[in-house]
């Protein structure tokens, strides 16, 4: 096994194409990092969830990102949203502080804070459901971390925000949830509150290998493995990255922004999915789907689950 690396030096991002890097941005959580953070003047900037959006459907991505119609906070997102927070200030504590009382804490003072929480729950009791699952997500979180980090592994950065130019106005950004030294090599971990996914599945989503990827050339260290962390229900999916993907990366994204920039029809890719859009109220061909769906359904066959797409938003959780 290599050796515990001494603290990481914060590297200058570099683009796939050896032009400058981009511009150095504050220092946060305690790996001290120096993170890499965009200059304003990036024409298309790319994000996990938006390419998820571009890919499922491109009338959604009209909506959502070219016309900025607003979308709802669902509960799901409001509630991936406030466990993030909590789980983003109990880590900066010292390890032995990282408790389950902190932790509920955390989430009391931070729960009225948090914005739309009217928005996203249809009734007091459907409020009082979700507190109870956040607070059996942080419970079991704590007795985990307690067991995760030991002599051979450290937090190394928390909640990263890393973007990496692209060249032609082009660029790509993601918020990394955490950064861990683990047997000898970088780990990359995303918290997950929603319903846990396969293996297979997680690992050809993009996040993963985009994540990896970025972190690799801002950073300039190679990630290993990257751990999607299922908080709802305990339980961790690791992975080694996939090298040929994330190699590929650059020159896919490149692509899939000029189609993004050559689009002018932006047609519906009506599905189960449509039920949840948040702008079915605006699209004939997703409520001719959702009717479609309703009467099968009413004739006994079940319908699929949303897709990551149609239940996410930039956050990404
Ligand atoms: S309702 Fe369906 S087809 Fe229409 S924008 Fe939404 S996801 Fe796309």
């Amino acid at each position: 096994m290599s050796p515990l690396p001494a603290r990481p030096e914060p590297r200058p991002g570099r683009d796939p194409g050896g032009r400058p890097a981009p511009r150095a941005g504050r220092d946060r959580g305690p790996g001290d990092l120096q993170l890499a953070l965009l200059p304003p003047d990036e024409s298309l900037v790319l994000s996990a969830t938006r390419l998820d959006v571009w890919r499922s459907c491109r009338r959604r991505y009209l909506f959502q990102y070219v016309q900025r119609l607003p979308a709802r906070t669902t509960e799901p997102l409001w509630i991936g949203r406030l466990v993030h927070r909590v789980l983003e200030r109990l880590v900066a504590l010292p390890p032995a502080e990282r408790r389950e009382e902190a932790a509920l804490a955390l989430l009391d003072r931070l729960w009225p804070e948090e914005a739309d929480r009217r928005s996203a729950f249809p009734s007091p009791e459907r409020e009082q459901a979700a507190r109870q699952r956040a607070r059996a997500m942080l419970a079991a979180w704590v007795r985990r971390e307690r067991a995760r980090l030991g002599p051979d592994s450290r937090l190394v950065g928390l909640e990263l925000p890393l973007s990496l130019r692209l060249g032609d106005g082009l660029a790509f950004t993601g918020r990394i949830d955490r950064l861990e030294w683990r047997e000898g090599g970088l780990e990359l971990v995303d918290y997950k509150t929603g319903r846990p996914r396969s293996a297979p599945a997680l690992r050809r989503d993009l996040q993963a290998v985009a994540y990896a990827w970025l972190v690799e050339s801002v950073w300039g260290r190679p990630v290993e493995r990257v751990t999607f962390w299922f908080l709802a229900v305990d339980r961790l999916v690791t992975f080694p990255v996939d090298r040929e993907a994330a190699s590929a990366l650059p020159d896919r994204l490149r692509a899939e922004g000029r189609a993004i920039r050559e689009e002018r029809l932006y047609p519906a890719r009506p599905g189960p999915a449509c039920r949840w859009c948040d702008y079915l109220a605006l699209c004939p061909e997703g409520q001719q789907a959702a009717r479609r769906l309703a009467s099968r359904q009413a004739g006994g066959s079940a319908g699929a689950a949303p897709s990551q797409a149609a239940r996410s938003s930039d956050s990404g959780r």
